[in-house]
């Protein structure tokens, strides 16, 4: 039998680069050496958009579109949608016990969110136990590993956490997983914001036509100390570097062009018009192959749907050894 990944994406607007280099390379590069289920994580997307019902429900599709777009193969990895997955919520509901609120409230990526949001005290209870039912999501698939961006390292620390105590307390049924990060592991945004992130408007996406692109990278945040051409440049914290260094085939090229920055006389348009060649190079086919499925979204959802019914037997056979390890088998196992 081969490990399993579980991973997912919050289907809360279309995926952008920031996946492509944290998440999505892992998994097309794993898709066959492991079995593979992807997450359509609704019911975590409407943790914060609970309001917009029919935005997560476009961004199912949307999403679903780029795992195709990007090289995900639905021969080899299983699409799930989390909300017909009952077992995930029924999971959380167990692992809710034990963990604490002052643990929960040490989260550094949801103090983060919590703040981005201007949540405060205020902060919608589902959305702040989040990390408890995505360690619901990892263990319902029995996942090994998951290939994650670095802001989501805190979620697999707290489902670690949650398996030892489940498997110290019941029955040893639970597996505990381990995080891949990406060739980046948080990629920041185009405003030099420390992550790009879909609700954050500074993100280029997977789907964007060439010249959104080009808007974009033209208008990207640099160094803002760099006003004339002949200044010395600075290279840390200035994302255009970030992303030559994430998606640039040639990283002696990028230290040549780091170099010439540095020292000064090398202009901003010039290395943006380099960085958008480079961009294109991965985004072109991308593009491509998603607007090709497009043309069919009944058949993308036919995936989807096959994928979560092969999820939802996964599931409920983790959740049968859960039940027996909690006494909750009365009526017999299943
Ligand atoms: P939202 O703003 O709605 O939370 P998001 O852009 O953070 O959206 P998620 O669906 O929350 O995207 O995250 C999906 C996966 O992509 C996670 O594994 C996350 O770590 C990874 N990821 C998201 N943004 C980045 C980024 N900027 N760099 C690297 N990985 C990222
Ligand atoms: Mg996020």
């Amino acid at each position: 039998m081969k490990p399993r990944i579980l991973t997912g994406d919050r289907p809360t607007g279309p995926l952008h680069l920031g996946h492509l280099v944290g998440s999505l390379q892992n998994r097309v590069a794993l898709q066959r050496e492991y079995e593979t289920f992807v997450l359509l994580a609704d019911v975590q997307a409407l943790t914060d958009n609970f309001e917009q019902p029919d935005k997560v429900r476009r961004n199912v599709l949307e999403v679903a579109l780029d795992y195709l777009a990007v090289g995900l193969d639905p021969q080899a990895c299983t699409f799930v949608i989390q909300s017909q997955i009952p077992e995930i919520a029924e999971l959380t509901v167990f692992y809710l016990n034990l963990v604490t609120v002052s643990h929960l409230r040490q989260n550094p990526t949801v103090k983060t969110e919590i703040a981005q949001k201007g949540y405060g005290e205020a902060v919608p209870a589902g959305f702040f136990v989040y990390p408890v039912s995505q360690a619901a999501d990892i263990t319902a698939f029995g996942a090994q590993l998951v290939p994650v961006g670095a802001d989501q390292l805190p979620m697999i620390e707290q489902t670690r956490e949650i398996v030892r105590r489940f498997n110290g307390l019941y029955a040893p049924v639970l597996v505990e997983p381990q995080a891949l990060v990406g060739r980046a592991a948080r990629l920041p945004g185009l405003d030099g914001q420390e992550k790009m992130g879909k609700s954050l408007g500074n993100a280029i996406f997977l789907s964007d036509p060439a010249d959104e692109v080009r808007r974009k990278v033209m208008g990207m945040y640099t160094d803002p100390g760099h006003l004339r051409v002949e200044d010395p440049g600075q290279v840390e914290g200035n994302p255009v570097f970030t992303y030559l260094d994430a998606f640039d085939p040639d990283p002696a090229r990028v230290q040549a062009l780091k170099e010439h920055y540095t020292r000064g006389g090398l202009g901003d348009v010039k290395v943006k018009r380099h960085l958008l060649d480079v961009l294109e190079g991965t985004l072109a086919p991308i593009r491509e192959r998603r607007a090709d499925f497009a043309q069919d979204p009944g058949a993308v959802m036919m995936l989807v749907q096959e994928g979560t019914h092969r999820g939802r037997e996964v599931a409920a056979a983790t959740m049968a050894r859960v039940r027996q390890a909690m006494r909750l088998d009365y009526f017999g196992p299943g």
